[in-house]
C-alpha cells in the first residue's frame, strides 16, 4: 500500500563530536522516504529550491519513491544547522531557514488522492494539515513534530492532531507539548488530543508506546559507533509506518514489529552522515539486523522448563 508524505527536503549542515557537513542533503520527508521504501511505495510532496538540482534529486533515484508531488520554487532549499554534544539524543538547533517552504501551498496530485496512509512529516503544522484535507479516505495518518512547531504554531499543531491516529514524538517535545514532566502522564494528555497511538522517542534510551490496549518498550540498538543522528527520527517513523503500510492486520503486535523495524531503520542512519547509510542498507542487512534485536531483548518466563529449581521466594 502507498504512504502519501509530506514534509522538509533540505540542506543541513551538522556538528557533531565525530565530524561536520556544511551542505548535506536532509530534511524530515527525505529520510522518511529513503527509509519507508524499503516497505512499501512512496509518494512525496514537499518544495525545494533552485539549488537542489539533478544530483541531489538523484537520491530519490531508483527506489519506489515517486516525485510527482515535488515542486520546484523559485528561491533556496530549506536549510537547517544544528550542532550535538557527546549526549547525541538532543540536537542543539542553530538555524532554521524555511525559505521556499514560507510560500510553499501545497497541492496533492491526481495521482497520490487515494492514498490510505499518510505520513505527516515534520513540517509547518498548517502545510500537514492542508495536505490531510486533499487525500480523500485515509486509513492511518501518522504524524511528527518538534519543539520549533510546538512553541510557534501551537494552536495549529493541535487542530491537526485532532485527526492524527498515531504521533511520533521526542520526549522533551512530549513534555513541551503536554506541559507534563512524568511521560504516562504526558502520554495521556497527548493522546487526549487526538492520536489513539502514541510513539514518544528518547533517543539512545529507546522508545515508549501507548495504545488503547497495551503500552510498549523498545531499547535503542546498541552500537558501537555513532556519527550522526541526524534523521534518525525521520528513518524510525519510516521503518514504523512503511512497515504498518505493508501490514493488511494493523493490530498491537504489527506496531510493535514495526517499532523495532523503526529502530533498526534508525540504527543503521546514525552510522554514517546525512543519508549516506540509508542509500547503501539492503534487505538482507535489515533482515540481519531485525534478528539481531529480537535476540537483544528476548528472555524467558520465570520458571522454563529448563529450570532445574523454581525461582527462590515466589
Ligand atoms: P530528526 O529525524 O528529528 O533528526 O530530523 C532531522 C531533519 O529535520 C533534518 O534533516 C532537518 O533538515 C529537518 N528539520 C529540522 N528542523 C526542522 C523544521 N523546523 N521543520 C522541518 N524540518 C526540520
Amino acid at each position: 500500500m502507498s504512504i502519501l508524505v509530506v514534509g522538509s527536503v533540505a540542506f543541513d549542515a551538522v556538528k557533531t563530536p565525530f565530524g561536520e557537513v556544511t551542505k548535506a542533503i536532509g530534511g524530515s520527508a527525505t529520510y522518511f522516504s529513503l527509509s519507508a521504501s524499503n516497505f512499501a511505495d512512496v509518494r512525496l510532496v514537499a518544495a525545494i529550491g533552485n539549488d537542489f538540482g539533478a544530483k541531489e534529486m538523484a537520491v530519490f533515484d531508483g527506489r519506489a519513491i515517486d516525485t510527482a508531488g515535488m515542486v520546484r520554487m523559485d528561491g533556496e532549499t530549506f536549510f537547517w544547522r544544528g550542532e550535538y554534544g557527546y549526549d547525541l539524543n538532543d540536537a542543539k538547533t542553530l538555524e532554521t531557514r524555511l525559505n521556499v517552504f514560507e510560500k510553499f501551498r501545497p497541492v496533492v496530485p491526481p495521482s497520490y488522492l487515494d492514498s490510505k496512509v499518510v505520513f505527516l512529516g515534520n513540517i509547518d503544522p498548517e502545510l500537514q494539515g492542508e495536505v490531510l484535507s486533499q487525500v480523500k479516505s485515509p486509513e492511518l495518518v501518522a504524524a511528527d513534530t518538534m519543539n520549533f512547531w510546538i512553541q510557534g504554531k501551537k494552536p495549529e499543531l493541535i487542530e491537526t492532531l485532532r485527526r492524527v491516529d498515531l504521533l511520533l514524538i521526542n520526549e522533551s517535545e512530549a513534555r513541551m507539548l503536554s506541559g507534563e514532566h512524568n511521560l504516562v502522564m504526558a502520554a495521556r494528555n497527548i493522546r487526549a488530543l487526538g492520536p489513539k497511538t502514541l510513539v514518544i522517542k528518547r533517543g539512545e534510551y529507546g522508545v515508549l508506546a501507548f495504545t488503547e490496549r497495551s503500552s510498549f518498550a523498545a531499547p535503542a540498538y546498541p552500537l558501537e559507533s555513532v556519527f550522526d543522528p541526524t534523521g534518525a527520527g525521520d528513518s524510525f517513523a519510516g521503518g514504523l509506518v512503511g512497515y504498518l503500510a505493508s501490514c493488511v492486520v494493523r493490530d498491537d503486535s504489527a506496531l510493535r514489529r514495526g517499532i523495532i523495524l523503526g529502530q533498526v531503520m534508525a540504527s543503521f542512519n546514525v552510522e554514517d552522515f546525512s543519508v549516506r547509510r540509508l542509500r547503501s542498507v539492503t534487505t538482507p542487512e535489515i533482515r540481519a539486523r531485525f534478528e539481531a534485536f529480537r535476540q537483544l531483548v528476548h528472555f524467558e518466563d520465570l520458571e522454563p522448563a529448563s529450570a532445574k529449581t523454581p525461582f527462590p521466594k515466589l
